[in-house]
């Protein structure tokens, strides 16, 4: 049931960018502070991941005009791990719905790690959550197509939508997780004992691990960013790939979860919806206004990128984008009251 049938009109996030130069300027300055933390480690729970260089480090902003500003390492490729889950739950939105996919699967922080199994437990089997494991599990395995093989090729194709081009898979990391993915298995199995989950819980797991290693650049997710801020158009390409109220919906989610146990810390700081993921990657968006994305290896305790926080941190405050603040109306005729 929508708790809320009588709401309407949709407002939007207003305000614009400074000019092409002034951006670009900004992007470099975020770059250069983010190189001087040198905190946190790289991952290592999925072994592939462990190999990653720890001085990568790649921003990129995509405005919804299509203009792309870089810096550093913003072509280097990553496994977009959690990602993802913002792209294939706006997928899922798309074919089913507002409503349903917040009743099946919720828009709620659960306040426990990504991968947690008491989680599920402590909600009758809900996931609560599509941006912790379990929920995205749930997620995938609501992904149109009548086989694991149709399921996959919608959700590799909408990514690449979002992205604006073919994503290849990371043989590597698709096989290191597969061989030590046994928790995210225990929990679609647990899913589909809820009744959760209504086709093979195992090859929802195959399905989720092949989105999570996906080959993504900070470009790339500064792309997929700037869809969701664009209305469901992606800026380079011209394509509708979801509609507004997905991206409207989607955003909230990211607004209240994306950020793993620090969600509320981040919104805080940068007032921004943002998802982040294991390998690094960190996609922001700025709605109506831009997609940021970031890739730097090492990591936070809760699992997101330090050196990403600190220069999508800048980029807030220096462009403007926090969705928080506010100045005062200039009134007709005279200063501010
Ligand atoms: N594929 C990873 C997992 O399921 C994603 C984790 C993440 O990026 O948070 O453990």
């Amino acid at each position: 049931m929508d708790p809320y049938p009588d709401a309407v009109a949709q407002a939007v996030s207003t305000g614009s960018l400074p000019g092409w130069a002034r951006v670009d300027e900004l992007v470099l300055e975020a770059h250069t502070r983010g190189l001087a933390d040198a905190d946190g480690t790289v991952a290592d729970y999925i072994p592939a991941l462990a190999a990653a260089d720890p001085e990568l480090f790649g921003v990129c902003v995509a405005e919804v005009d299509g203009g792309l500003h870089t810096a550093g390492d913003a072509e280097v490729e990553f496994s977009i791990q959690s990602i993802s889950k913002a792209f294939v739950y706006a997928l899922v939105c798309e074919r089913l719905g507002h409503v349903a996919v917040r009743e099946r699967v919720g828009v709620n922080n659960t306040g426990l790690s990504f991968n947690s199994v008491i989680a599920v437990e402590l909600n009758a089997g809900h996931p609560m959550n599509p941006m912790v494991n379990a929920g995205a599990l749930a997620t995938t395995a609501l992904v149109d197509g009548g086989t694991p093989a149709a399921q996959w090729a919608a959700v590799h194709d909408g990514l690449s939508r979002f992205a604006g081009r073919t994503l290849e898979l990371d043989d590597e990391v698709y096989a290191s997780e597969s061989r030590t993915n046994g928790r995210n298995r225990a929990l679609a199995q647990l899913l589909e004992s809820y009744g959760r989950i209504e086709v093979d819980p195992l090859a929802v797991v195959d399905i989720y691990t092949r989105q999570c290693s996906l080959r993504v650049t900070a470009r790339d997710l500064a792309v997929m960013g700037a869809t969701l801020a664009d209305g469901g158009v992606n800026p380079v390409t011209g394509e509708r790939v979801v509609s507004a109220q997905v991206c409207r919906d989607t955003l909230a989610v990211l607004a209240a979860t994306g950020l793993y146990e620090r969600s509320g810390e981040w919104l805080f700081e940068i007032g921004l919806p943002g998802k982040s993921g294991v390998a690094g990657g960190i996609v922001t968006v700025a709605p109506g206004k831009a997609g940021i994305g970031t890739y730097a290896p090492r990591l936070d305790r809760a699992g997101n990128s330090v050196r990403g926080q600190r220069a999508t941190a800048h980029l807030s405050r220096v462009l403007g984008l926090n969705v928080f603040a506010s100045a005062v109306h200039p009134r007709a005729g005279g200063t501010p009251r």
